[in-house]
């Protein structure tokens, strides 16, 4: 596993290491990015209470935004528990409201939203393996889709391995959680409970970790408006947490606290603010003994709690007694005095706060321990250089006396031998490794995606991986310490440290990516006819002097011209384009391209998808280069396309796909350009949620289709609840005539389809459609149907999901003066990128409607 050693002077004291995945703590290692929430002081102060605090908190829930932010900060900032928050997935089936990801890509972001957030309120974040799968409407249908033991069994193991005195459920297990994925959370919680003190139940996992009986469950009920406070006040036994309390080290509030981290969940658009004042939240004994004071009744989250503790904490609480601002380093003596204790004791919580100790160690000294790699994105094969810095910025007496760094990908490659060297006031001492990739270094995909998942929870083969937010550092440098006397190893992740002229100075994670990357422009190609395509293919070097070929692989019935081309990239980062010709087959079929280069003897089919915003680490994904191939037939008259984006979708790329023309609209093409030109005008999700300008210029749009244009209007939100999205306002404007966006949806994708009226235009020409084009959908029919509309629209379409009433607001279509108006929140935004061939063929109706003799 090593891949540097170094050497204490005494051999008995070499520890061998081995990166234990899950014992890395959250918030003790340098932060990969962004600030470092505290320093200096505060942070001490913080470090030296939480290590009297032995006691525990987990929240769970379903996704991301669902955890009580305040809460989490008020136990982690303010009582100093290790605090923990499991969302059972990663976000991925919501709607993005900063860009186009979606699914797996929206589910990476998501969970670098959280583990933003969780720096700022200090909690840890955990997930299971279940999948967004889209809106659920019960508890049923979602464990169904999950596999319900596959998802107990995660939450067991979180519980397990976190060991929580309690346990706080976000919802209550019924319907009037909504989602059904909020149900089943709370369901799963409730079983988990007991689930993970019974040796029977998942004992595979009893390699790894004991059973575990928290003391208690609680649900945090519910109180965000008056008469929910109401019910919440009138139950009994439960406990009321402030989190407008005010804590003067962080001179905030958790509820301020809470507003900062809540408002890194960007992609949903939850900017949240920064609360002053009293709020009340209150927690109620779901099981176990009932709590009236605080939720740790009857719990010693004390020194007492762990045999031989009371020694360590009287020790621990002259430190933190005895502590001087100015002078940190006074209280080193004290600290190494219940290092030995804190050893000698044989419990996880001993374990866990002689991390905290030896970190406190290195905040009471200023201890400044960096490690950098000379490059960021590592090539298997190839070597990389890291510098090791220390730097004692106390007066305080230390050695440092060796040295290493390890991978849980590498092998040993030598070993490093490093005398004692003094660590004096402010005086940097820096030393360099290097080590070669090994050539089998498997790409830095993050961990959940390394293997394709096939239906709603993720492929995870190491039950230790399992739970996991984030894919631990490729490597991490061990720093052979030693203070008055004591032998300390302290761990730093190995990062890229770089400064941008514009941002300053910033980290990223150091990745294994491939020699060249292979780009295909499209997850799908969509071949409408038998014509030919041409499709353009990036290869971008990430070593200098990359040369080789790409060859495209293709099945029987497909033709690739030319067959193989060569490629030459002197500088890294440099890309050539590649043009290939393709010809399908005469029959509807589909089938799987790939592109494979091969260069110094090996052959590489991988892309890089690089995903970078402001308020997360850049996450870098490494697809298979391949794409999928759909040959259907779909005729479409319209040519020339304005697409209005709203809050971000790929359907401009699908209709280009139909061999159309797309103009994306901007704020001055929609107050004073020609709309004339084009045949249909398209209006992206959510656009007349996000776009003031689509708003204000909606008499110009109105105009068009009076003209005798087509507009077509996609989903749009009406308004939200406290789980339900954010609030928008009135939208009364979308049409032509009054309409009125509802909450309805239809979130089983099979869910049948009838046809209003068989002969309507919409649904009969250029395209013939039938029920074969409901086919093959994914994820969900629609959502936010139209409730109410005018006399002037008339429905096409009926769909609703099992037991529930019929809904027609999901397809609707006015004649304006010359034109035709559609409002359709059917979910072509996901279909078409999915290259649903039925999909492609009404929406060819839809933007063909001008040529079409309308009702
Ligand atoms: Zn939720």
């Amino acid at each position: 596993m090593s891949i540097f050693r170094s050497r204490f002077p005494n051999p008995s004291t070499i520890r061998i290491f081995v990166l234990t995945l899950l014992t890395v703590p959250c918030g003790l290692v340098a932060p990969a990015w962004g600030q470092r929430q505290l320093s200096g002081t505060p942070e001490i102060e913080l470090a030296l209470h939480k290590l009297n605090v032995l006691g525990s908190v987990l929240m769970i829930a379903a996704h991301p935004d669902d955890e009580n932010t305040a809460l989490l900060a008020y136990y982690a900032r303010g009582r100093s528990v290790r605090t923990g928050y499991l969302s059972l997935t990663r976000g991925e089936g919501g709607q993005n409201l900063i860009g186009p990801e979606q699914g797996d890509l929206l589910g990476v972001i998501r969970t670098q939203e959280l583990l933003a957030a969780r720096r700022i309120d200090g909690a840890e974040q955990f997930f299971s393996r279940a999948i967004d799968f889209g809106y659920s409407k019960t508890a049923d249908e979602t464990l169904a889709k999950w596999g319900r033991e596959k998802v107990l069994s995660d939450v067991v193991w979180v519980i397990r391995k976190f060991r929580p005195d309690v346990i706080i459920l976000r919802f209550s297990g019924t319907p009037r959680d909504g989602h059904g994925q909020h149900q089943a959370s709370a369901l799963l919680g409730k079983e988990a409970f007991s689930a993970a003190a019974d040796k029977n139940r998942f004992p595979e996992q009893l390699r790894y970790v004991q059973t575990w009986q928290a003391k208690r469950l609680m649900w945090n009920v519910f109180s965000f408006t008056p008469e929910q406070e109401k019910e919440a006040l009138a139950m009994p036994h439960k406990v009321g947490v402030d989190t407008g309390e005010f804590n003067p080290i962080l001179g905030k509030s958790y509820n301020e606290i809470a507003g900062i981290s809540r408002s890194q969940h960007r992609s949903q658009g939850m900017g949240a603010p920064e609360r002053r004042g009293p709020s009340k939240n209150f927690l109620v004994t779901v099981e176990g003994p009932p709590a009236d004071g605080t939720a740790f009744d009857g719990v010693d989250i004390g020194w007492g709690r762990v045999p031989g503790g009371e020694a360590v904490g009287r020790i621990l609480a002259e430190a933190e007694r005895t502590f001087e601002p100015e002078h940190p380093e006074k209280i080193i003596p004290l600290l190494l005095k219940a290092r030995p204790l804190l050893v000698a004791i044989d419990d996880p919580w001993a374990k866990r706060k002689l991390e905290e100790l030896d970190e406190t160690l290195a905040l009471c000294s200023g201890l400044w321990l960096d490690a950098t790699a000379d490059h960021y994105a590592l090539v298997p094969g190839r070597p990389v250089e890291i510098q090791l810095t220390a730097l004692n910025r106390s007066h305080a007496s230390l050695d440092l006396r060796g040295y290493s760094a390890d991978s849980p990908h590498g092998s040993i490659d030598g070993v490093h031998n490093y005398g004692p060297h003094s660590l004096s006031y402010n005086q940097p001492v820096t030393v360099s490794l290097s080590w070669i990739v090994p050539a089998d270094c498997p790409y830095s995909q993050p961990f959940w995606l390394r293997q394709t998942h096939k239906g709603d929870t993720y492929e995870i083969d190491d039950q230790q991986w399992v739970g996991l937010a984030d894919t631990p550092p490729l490597l991490m440098a061990e720093f052979m310490l030693n203070f008055q006397g004591t032998n300390v190893t302290l761990k730093r992740p190995v990062q890229f440290r770089y400064v941008n002229p514009t941002e300053g100075e910033l980290t990223r994670a150091v990745i294994v990516v491939p020699a060249v990357g292979i780009n295909l422009p499209e997850p799908i190609e969509f071949f409408p006819n038998e014509g030919q395509k041409k499709v353009e293919i990036q290869v971008k070097a990430n070593i200098t002097k990359a040369a080789g070929a790409l060859r495209l692989e293709l099945p029987e019935g497909w033709h690739a011209e030319p067959a193989s081309q060569p490629f030459q990239l002197p500088d890294a980062d440099g890309e050539q384009a590649l043009s290939f010709s393709i010809t399908p087959p005469h029959a509807e079929t589909q089938a799987r391209l790939r592109a494979i280069a091969k260069l110094d003897g090996n052959e590489i089919s991988t892309g890089m998808t690089v995903i970078s915003y402001p308020h997360i680490p850049p996450q870098v994904l490494f697809p298979n280069a391949d794409a999928k191939l759909v040959r259907a037939d779909v005729k479409v008259t319209a040519h020339k396309v304005g697409y209005v984006m709203g809050a971000g979708d790929e359907l401009p790329e699908a209709l280009q796909q139909l061999g159309c023309e797309v103009t994306l609209l901007s704020e001055r093409d929609l107050s004073g350009g020609n709309l004339g030109v084009f045949d249909a005008i398209v209006t992206g999700v959510r656009a007349y949620n996000v776009r003031t300008d689509l708003r204000a210029n909606q008499d110009r749009l109105l105009e068009y289709v009076h003209n005798g244009g087509t507009l077509i209007v996609q989903y749009n939100v009406a308004e939200g609840g406290p789980f339900g999205g954010r609030k928008t306002g009135e939208l009364a404007h979308v049409g032509p005539y009054p309409l009125q966006i509802g909450r309805g949806r239809v979130s089983v994708e099979e869910a049948p389809v009838k046809f209003l009226a068989a002969d309507d235009p919409l649904l009969m020409s250029p395209n013939r459609i039938s029920e074969k084009d409901f086919e093959g959908w994914i994820q969900e029919r629609g959502l936010y149907f139209a409730s109410e509309w005018d006399s002037h629209y008339h429905a096409i379409l009926e769909t609703h999901d099992p037991g529930e009433k019929p809904q027609e607001g999901g397809m609707l279509a006015a004649r304006y003066g010359q034109g035709v108006y559609i409002f359709s929140a059917f979910s072509w935004f996901r279909e078409l990128p999915a290259g649903v061939p039925g999909a492609f063929r009404i929406f060819a109706n839809m933007l063909s409607a001008r040529g079409a003799t309308m009702r």
